[in-house]
């Protein structure tokens, strides 16, 4: 019987692992889009809805007009690379509240936030970049995605062969699951920290979508490091708490930003903001 049960579960992992395009690895993934964007909606609806939202000032058009650059330059990204339609069930977002926390987010299917304590710190255009195109990437290859999996995957791993993981709909279980993956609950759009490797995985990612959306990619190093100087102030660093900003990192950043704008170059993209 046992031998049965390994079986199921091993075919329920193969049966679940879903590429990511930007890497081409294979990631396990129980969930689809149809399953958690339903979720993700109502609980990005509900989060602007308990707090305030700012219209018509010159910082939430910013946000509106680098959502918009990033988001067009990730479809460019997605049709080039043999994934259209990639972003159909995406219903993109960019919402500015007000809120002296130091933080942003975007939640599975583009529903993204700033919170006005952040902004200072971006400075520019090019910061808003920085911390959107890494957001939006956790989102374009669902790492959020990925965690509720291993979550469920050690919830129910003793019930081998729950092939229920992968029904369809938000059922109970799956927004408790998401609710857990997003630290939704007792702290609202508090995200919790991914994994370094998705968080190496994100800043990649995010350098590319900002060079192609004509963002300067090496304002990305500059941008950690004004969080990190930022990190001993008396305002609460919700982003920091969940991205590390330490030498090695910002490194990085600095190493990739060239092969970012040589990536962009592909696209006409040839002078950065
Ligand atoms: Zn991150």
């Amino acid at each position: 019987m046992k031998k049965y049960l390994t079986i199921a579960v091993f075919a329920v992992l193969v049966l679940s692992c879903s590429t990511n395009p930007f890497t081409g690895k294979q990631t396990l993934n129980f969930h689809s889009n149809a399953e958690i964007f339903p979720t993700a909606f109502a609980e990005y609806d509900k989060f602007l809805n308990t707090h305030e939202v700012i219209k018509g000032t010159e910082a939430a058009a910013t946000i509106q007009r680098v959502g918009k650059r990033l988001t067009k330059a990730a479809e460019l990204w997605f049709n080039a690379n043999g994934y259209q339609g990639y972003l159909d069930d995406y219903k993109w977002e960019y919402n500015l509240v007000a809120d002296d926390a130091v933080n942003a987010w975007c939640m599975p299917g583009g529903k993204i936030v700033f919170y006005t304590g952040i902004l200072p710190i971006c400075q520019n255009d090019a910061g808003v970049a920085v911390v959107m195109g890494h957001e939006i990437a956790h989102a374009l290859v669902n790492h959020g995605a990925q965690r509720m999996s291993a979550s469920a995957l050690q919830q129910y791993v003793g019930l081998a062969g729950n092939v229920a993981l992968g029904a369809s709909g938000s059922s109970a279980q799956t927004i408790n699951i998401f609710n857990q993956a997003y630290g939704i609950g007792s702290q609202v759009g508090v995200m919790l920290p991914f994994s370094r490797n998705h968080e190496t995985e994100a800043d990649a990612i995010g350098l590319r979508i900002m060079a192609i959306a004509g963002y300067d990619p090496t304002e990305a190093a500059r941008l950690w490091e004004r969080m990190s100087a930022n990190s001993g102030g008396s305002q609460p660093s919700e982003i920091l708490s969940t991205h590390p900003s330490n030498q090695s990192r910002i490194a990085n950043l600095r190493s990739l930003a060239p092969a970012a704008k040589a990536e962009a170059s592909k696209y006409g993209v040839t002078s950065f903001e």
